[in-house]
């Protein structure tokens, strides 16, 4: 790769991981991602071809991007999954998805086909009426039963939990069990606000809560060292079989070591996932200009911590935070 196609910022961060999102859809209405009154759906024309999704990934990965995550909305239910996985698994990448597992079972035989290793999915709560309410989807039985199904195919599988107080902040104890038997790594992520998600506070539990209800229970929990680019901090309890791990973005944000840019569904650059300001790749592409230069700018300009927020709850930070899009639009 050449110097000059590098994706770097002006903090020297070089950015290596791209997350795409495929479609703002999904088959469930998590209430802590998709707004309550929905979102404005978009014109299907605005939205990446399959064919301009495998050329802008192309051009990232020319400029040094070694890992790409596919994300939604919900990606499985994009109609032509099966030969966009396909052909992004040709590229000299590690691929990945995030997804609620819906569809896992559906697809499952693609992933081991084309060498899928790893994958993240939600998990909002191990209680199915509970998980119901969340989503506000009736699919819990199938959730767990496609879990179930990526356990036994020994991939390696990260469960993100969106804590929330009153919610389902009770379960942290049931999901730290719940790794016992279960070689997977339980992520409980701090609820953090976008556009339309009555974020507050008050309703998040912070990476030290979820600690200290951790420390009361067990005796022997192990700090796992933290990897290149983490953005969780990972513990095991001596003998079980998984992990866990707090993504604390609210509390104790990654931003030094930050090598995530962000494609939307319709073809826009995040420099950060919190950031208000995009970059149009996509109309760039379909007028036939170059979209280095723009991916380049775009990375430049990006600030030091969380898209130049002071907090989350000053003015400034609403304001930036109000503007930015809902979850389900952006993708995680
Ligand atoms: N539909 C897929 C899924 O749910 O895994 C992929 C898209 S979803 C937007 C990606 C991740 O973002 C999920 O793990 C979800 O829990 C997380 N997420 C959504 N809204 C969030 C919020 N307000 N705070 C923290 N995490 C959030
Ligand atoms: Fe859909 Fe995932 Fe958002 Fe839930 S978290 S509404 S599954 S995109």
């Amino acid at each position: 790769m050449s110097e000059l196609k590098k994706i770097a910022d002006s903090f020297g961060r070089v950015h290596d991981y791209l997350r795409i999102s495929l479609t703002d859809r999904c088959n469930l209405r998590c209430t802590y991602c998709m707004p309550a009154e929905g979102i404005v759906l978009r014109e299907k024309s605005e939205f990446m071809t399959s064919e301009e999704i495998i050329e802008i990934a192309s051009t990232f990965v020319e400029m040094g991007v070694k890992k790409i995550r596919l994300t939604g909305g919900e990606p499985l239910i994009k109609k032509d999954i099966v030969n966009i996985l396909t052909r992004l698994s040709q590229l000299p990448i590690e691929l990945t998805l995030t997804t609620n597992a819906v569809l896992v079972d559906k697809y499952i035989d693609t992933f081991k086909n084309i060498g899928i290793k790893s994958l993240n999915v939600s998990l909002d709560s191990l209680k199915p009426e509970r998980m119901n309410a969340i989503s506000r989807r009736v699919y819990f039985d199938r959730i767990m039963a496609n879990i179930n199904l990526l356990i036994d195919s020994e991939m390696d599988i990260k469960l993100n939990v969106v804590l929330m107080k009153g919610i389902n902040d009770d379960e942290i104890l049931d999901f730290i069990e719940y790794t016992k038997v279960n070689k997977v790594d339980v992520r409980f992520i701090e609820f953090m606000p976008f556009s339309g998600n009555g974020w507050d506070r008050s309703k998040m539990v912070s990476l030290q809560e979820i600690i200290n209800v951790a420390n009361e229970q067990f005796m022997s929990i192990q700090k796992l060292e933290e990897k290149a680019n983490s953005t969780a901090r990972n513990y095991r309890v001596n003998g079980y079989a998984g992990t866990f791990g707090v993504i604390s973005t609210v509390t104790n944000p990654f931003c030094d070591s930050c090598n995530r840019i962000r494609l939307t569904a319709d073809g826009k650059l995040k420099n950060c996932l919190f950031s208000a300001d995009e970059s149009d790749l996509l109309t760039q592409l379909r007028t036939g200009k170059d979209i280095i230069p723009v991916i380049q700018s775009a990375v430049a300009s990006k600030k030091e911590k969380l898209a130049g927020m002071d907090s989350f709850e000053t003015e400034q930070g609403k304001e930036i935070f109000s503007r930015n899009r809902s979850m389900i639009s952006i993708g995680g």
